[in-house]
């Protein structure tokens, strides 16, 4: 439930559970929610009972808006999209963010604890974090956001719901002083211990559990494990993708995992060419990925330098310092094994959501399009079936689908379809740690 570990590092298991050829062979043919259950038991162990747990999924994705949870779309010969925008707040971050909602409220209410969750978003992170937790007795929800940086539909999804435990603050700032708001406030240990904080960025390592699912249900619907599967990822604080590397530590035969970047590309830059230097974060039409420090790459780092704690706490501290990181040559080896990447700026993007609209009338979202790009040009293998994780409807970045010449803004789905009618309800609080402790205290419910 905390997130960040009190030393600062993250968490991560002792020991990845493997699955057998038999044991992934066996998950063809069951439901998400059967995948879910078989692919995530190992790391929960006895926190639950098997039944609690099978409850706890079945809530988590009941109100998705598809049968198959993650349908697969074919887009190009063995190309193919994973479609993971059907939930409540149509972006892959659903997956994740409802099923730590549902165990969260297990757990405190077995233990009759409150907690106050706080996230920072690029835009997607905080309805999805609202809608988990809105509603329930024993949770505040405090989503910081950069003001006047994320879409309209986003913020709307944010600053809509009613309940009184749900509270939106637009930071004067970019998502990265967000971030770095609360990383200090999980520091500040009596404000943490006294709030009783609990953090649901995708630092969570409950989050990055639940996304590895989606990739072994689809590998197996492709084939797997008796073929191999490659993935395509647009990346922005490298959870998402993490939790592909996982799947493929597990024992999912991963060929390859291809990072899609927008302009803000130090992913890009490390990859291709050992640069994860620190560059002026820049505004895009994909927000949800502009990132400049991945937070998830600590925990790849943590395997690229086999596990060793002092090198990779040398290494962040080094990069704090100089805002700079070399990997070592045996690190980058390794990552390059499974990993390339690729970016695309905003016209780049653009042209790719034109484009698949006129092959496939299928219209793209703009990190979406990022993704497929980089399939198209970094992939090694055309035998090898690619699929490129599709991370949200396109009905959220109308501004982005209008560039493309699409000539209208792609329809909301019915649940959301008031969305511009709803009465918005923010605060807007200096880029001051200060000002957004004294916020939180004063509007927790006693
Ligand atoms: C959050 C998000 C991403 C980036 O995912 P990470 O896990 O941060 O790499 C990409 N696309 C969309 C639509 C998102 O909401």
């Amino acid at each position: 439930m905390t997130g960040l570990a009190r030393d600062g590092g993250l968490y991560v298991p002792e020991t990845v559970p493997t699955m057998t050829e038999d044991e992934i062979a066996a998950l063809a043919g069951k439901s998400y929610e059967e995948i879910a259950f078989a692919v995530m038991k190992p790391f929960v162990a006895d926190t639950f009972t098997d039944e609690e747990f099978k409850g706890l999924i079945a809530k988590a994705y009941a109100g998705f808006g598809h049968d198959a949870r993650a349908p697969l779309v074919q887009l190009a010969p063995n190309h193919f999209l994973l479609e993971l925008f059907h939930g409540p707040t149509l972006a892959f971050k659903d997956f994740a963010m409802q099923l730590i909602g549902q165990m969260m409220q297990f757990a405190l209410a077995r233990s009759g604890k409150r907690i106050t969750i706080v996230g920072a978003t690029s835009g997607d992170t905080g309805s999805a974090a609202i809608e988990a937790f809105r509603g329930l007795d024993n949770v505040d929800v405090f989503i910081l956001f950069p003001h006047g940086r994320v879409s309209e539909v986003q913020r709307r999804q944010m600053t809509t719901p009613s309940e009184s435990n749900v509270h939106a603050l637009a930071v004067d700032g970019d998502f990265d002083d967000c971030q770095a708001a609360l990383k200090d406030m999980f520091n500040d240990f009596d404000f943490r211990d006294e709030v009783h904080l609990a953090g649901v960025n995708s630092i969570n390592w409950g989050r990055v559990l639940a996304q590895v699912v989606y990739y072994f249900s689809s590998a197996v619907s492709l084939g797997a494990p008796h073929r191999k599967v490659s993935f395509t990822v647009p990346t922005g604080n490298f959870g998402d993708i993490f939790a592909g590397y996982l799947a493929s530590r597990m024992g999912l035969p991963v060929d390859q995992l291809v990072i899609g970047t927008n302009a803000n590309d130090i992913l890009h830059r490390c990859i291709s060419a050992n640069d994860h230097s620190l560059h002026q974060l820049v505004q895009s039409l994909s927000p949800s990925m502009d990132i400049m420090v991945s937070s998830n790459f600590e925990r790849m780092l943590f395997d690229l330098y086999d596990r060793d704690g002092a090198a990779i706490n040398q290494l962040m501290t080094e990069f704090k310092a100089t805002g700079n990181l070399k990997l070592s040559d045996n690190a980058l080896t390794k990552a390059r094994e499974l990993f390339t990447s690729y970016r695309l700026d905003d016209n780049e993007m653009v042209r790719v959501i034109a484009d698949v609209w006129e092959h496939t009338e299928y219209l793209l979202d703009p990190h979406t399009a990022i993704g497929v790009e980089a399939a198209r040009k970094t992939r090694r293998r055309q035998d090898i079936p690619m699929v490129c994780l599709a991370t949200a409807h396109p009905a959220k970045f109308p501004e982005a689908v209008r560039k493309a010449g699409y000539p209208q803004d792609p329809p909301l789905p019915h649940h959301m379809a008031d969305l511009f009618e709803r009465e918005e309800r923010y605060a807007v609080q200096d880029n001051e740690l200060s000002a957004v402790q004294q916020f939180m205290k004063d509007n927790i419910r006693k």
